[in-house]
């Protein structure tokens, strides 16, 4: 089996795994089934992408979106790695090639939607034939009608576990509450399993949530801050989506509707996803159909116009912005007209129960936008995790609302509650008490009927929303919900509890003003120069151009201003692939950046992000020290890139590395003919940090590794 660590450093480029990644893989690679919960971004595919590459055979990958599965492919292409997708938009030869590929042990991955892969056209007596290492259910949230994604199609994935005892499952999932989860194990027929999960949190994302008044106003506003970033826009409808697009355009922005539907034709919105994933197209207006299959990770903003229908859906969708980790608004104009309409599509024909289920969804939607906590907290309170109170990167933290004690008033409302026998709404409670004429008349005589008459309706329903946010009150399942007490409720009827509530609810949101600081070094000339440099390479390859390298890698390439290959590796998303295969182009623009400017590198002030810290740094130096094992039994670089499976390239960086240490005469490298010339140039160019202006001083017969081993000696001599 191969080693983790150099699968995860070789094809993707990262230096230590991220979460509990190593945990989930290690439980993989001992052949026991897993689910794992972790949020957008965090690297799930990695958690079987890397299992798949160390492990003999076939990694079956289910997945529900033909999209989401190019886009998984492609990025695994661009890696070095053999993957593929098998799907109906395929004609029966590629269909057949990719069998054959299959049967040729030259694919590690393969990629299907469940239809494909289960049924009387299924796959089951075709990887029977062959050695399945893994099945990896992405998005297994699909499985379960407590999720807000339920897809029939999927429950037929628990024939799998009967089917194929013996071959390890992993079910993946970014969005999951308590019965979603349960559920997912349930329907996969799991018996022995481990479950991982990790924080849902997204530091990276600022939540705002503001009154859908003006919103348009507000809208231009922002996107006029963020002219160069991506963002999308979901509306509710895809009239609505035109309309807006069109509005957008008028006023001079780069915007497109897209939404499934036979008007707008499947060519166009196809074009329109590349262009978008291309940078090509700024902002796209979507129906939330859109970005299930968008893995776009330089998304810097998601607004939502209309108000979506679940914290679920919410959450997946802002969690569209920010994938590469660097700071991302998620911006709701919020409405209760907006939670009028939803009502009605929430109900569903002949499913009282599902209809419910829909309803809570919604009313807990209701209660993020309404809520005077931390919408972060809220978030992940939703998804059964702790948070503390204040998380200073939402809209409630930042407004610093002020709070002061509401006891009084929460006893006259939880005793109303109490008098009414627990039967009754929130705006029935609310009527009773401010007396109105229209309660029952047996309720008009009861003790607490009008003892709130002198505080207006909308501020009871405002204090007895964050009761219920607070968990001082409850409220009943279905459609029409009811007040409930419970244990806290008790404590402050009997004066245990003191309640501290918002001072007023209308305190009105504005949209974030800060320009998001991506990075305080980073030279930001630079980080256009390699935008478009990723963007022409991107054209080049025929791919997206975050597939290439993230926004992330671009922000520490312009901050830390790597000028070496070895200083390459450093960076975050620099695999030996790609390491190979791009590196000297974006060298080239660094170095003669710094030349222009002035600068010297500062990777030596990078430090390490990713966990591991050390375990990284030892790997660096195991890796380079193997190189220099073989080079010492005397191979020639070409034969130790070779059976390193490293760029030539990669291996005079690390030999280079051990001339500067004196662990390598320089001789051993250079041929004594070449070194005074190499010197020469080097005191030409007047510095012993740049090797492309020496390589076009020097031409074709002198390598980069020489010149650089040259440089390497020549600092040797000058320190030492
Ligand atoms: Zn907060």
């Amino acid at each position: 089996m191969k080693n983790i660590h150099e699968i995860l450093q070789h094809h993707f480029g990262y230096k230590a795994f991220r979460l509990n990644q190593q945990e989930v893989i290690e439980n993989v690679l001992a052949k026991k089934d897993s689910i794992v919960l972790m949020p957008t971004g965090g690297g799930k595919s990695l958690c079987y992408q890397v299992p798949a590459l160390a492990l003999d055979g076939l990694t079956v990958v289910v997945s529900p979106l033909i999209a989401l599965m190019k886009d998984q492919v492609d990025a695994l292409r661009l890696s070095g790695v053999g993957a593929a997708f098998l799907n109906s938009t395929q004609s029966s030869f590629e269909q057949a090639t990719i069998t054959q590929q299959i049967r040729d042990n030259e694919l590690k991955l393969l990629y299907v939607a469940p239809e494909r892969l289960i049924g009387p056209n299924g796959m089951f007596s075709f990887l029977k034939q062959i050695n399945v290492s893994l099945f990896a259910i992405d998005e297994a949230h699909c499985i379960s009608h407590w999720g807000h994604d339920f897809r029939p199609e999927y429950v037929e994935l628990g024939q799998l576990k009967k089917e194929f005892p013996l071959v390890p499952l992993i079910a993946l999932t970014a969005t999951a509450d308590k019965l979603t989860k349960k559920d997912i194990i349930d329907k996969l027929a799991l018996v022995s399993f481990s479950v991982f999960e990790n924080s849902f949190n997204r530091p990276n994302i600022s939540y705002f949530i503001q009154p859908k008044k003006n919103h348009f106003e507000a809208l231009i506003q922002y996107i006029k801050q963020h002219k160069e970033d991506s963002g999308i826009i979901y509306c509710l409808s895809r009239a609505s989506t035109e309309s807006l697009a069109e509005k957008l355009q008028q006023q001079g922005f780069d915007a497109a509707a897209y939404h499934y539907h036979a008007g707008l034709e499947r060519n166009l919105r196809e074009k329109r996803q590349e262009n978008f994933l291309r940078d090509d197209l700024k902002i796209i207006v979507a129906t939330i159909a859109f970005g299930m299959g968008i893995n776009k990770s330089n998304v810097r903003y998601v607004v939502h116009a209309d108000l979506p229908k679940n914290i679920e859906g919410y959450y997946q969708e802002t969690g569209r912005a920010g994938r590469d980790g660097l700071p991302s608004e998620a911006i709701l104009f919020y409405s209760n007209a907006d939670v009028f309409k939803l009502k009605s599509f929430a109900k569903i024909d002949g499913n009282l129960a599902q209809s419910n289920i829909m309803l809570k969804k919604l009313d807990q939607m209701a209660a993020l936008c309404e809520t005077a906590m931390c919408r972060r907290k809220y978030l992940l309170n939703y998804f059964d995790e702790a948070a503390p109170d204040y998380c200073g990167n939402c809209d409630t933290c930042l407004s610093e609302k002020e709070k002061t004690d509401h006891t009084i008033e929460a006893q006259k409302l939880l005793s109303a509650v109490s008098r009414l026998n627990q039967r009754f709404g929130l705006n029935y409670v609310i009527d009773f008490l401010r007396g109105s004429s229209t309660c029952k008349p047996e309720h008009q005589p009861l003790k607490t009927y009008s003892i709130g008459k002198d505080i207006s309706k909308e501020r009871w329903k405002a204090m007895a929303k964050e009761l219920l946010q607070l968990q001082y009150l409850q409220q009943s399942d279905g459609e029409y919900p009811v007040l409930q007490l419970n244990e806290k409720s008790m404590q402050i009827l009997k004066g245990e509890l003191t309640v501290m509530l918002t001072k007023s609810a209308s305190t009105s949101i504005q949209p974030a003003q800060q320009q998001y600081a991506i990075q305080e070094d980073v030279h930001e000339d630079l980080l256009r120069i390699l935008k478009a440099t990723r963007y022409q390479l991107a054209n080049e390859e025929n791919v997206p151009a975050f597939q290439i390298f993230s926004d992330a890698t671009l922000v520490e390439l312009s901050t830390y201003l790597p000028l070496t290959n070895t200083d390459l590796a450093k960076i975050s998303g620099f695999g030996d692939i790609k390491l190979a295969k791009y590196g000297n182009s974006f060298l080239d623009a660094i170095l003669d950046y710094c030349v222009a400017n002035e600068l010297a590198t500062k990777i030596n002030s990078k430090i390490p992000k990713r966990q591991r810290k050390a375990a990284a740094d030892e790997k660096t130096t195991d890796t380079k020290m193997a190189s220099l094992q073989l080079f010492k039994q005397g191979k020639p670089v070409a034969e130790i890139a070779a059976i390193r499976n490293f760029s030539a390239g990669t291996i005079e960086g690390h030999l280079a590395h051990f001339v500067f240490t004196g662990q390598v005469d320089i001789n051993e490298i250079v041929p004594k003919e070449k070194m005074q010339t190499i010197i020469n140039a080097v005191e030409k160019n007047g510095n012993l940090i740049e090797t492309g202006p020496v390589k076009q001083l020097l031409g074709e017969t002198y390598s980069y590794g020489e010149i650089k081993a040259v440089i390497s000696f020549m600092r040797r001599m000058k320190e030492g």
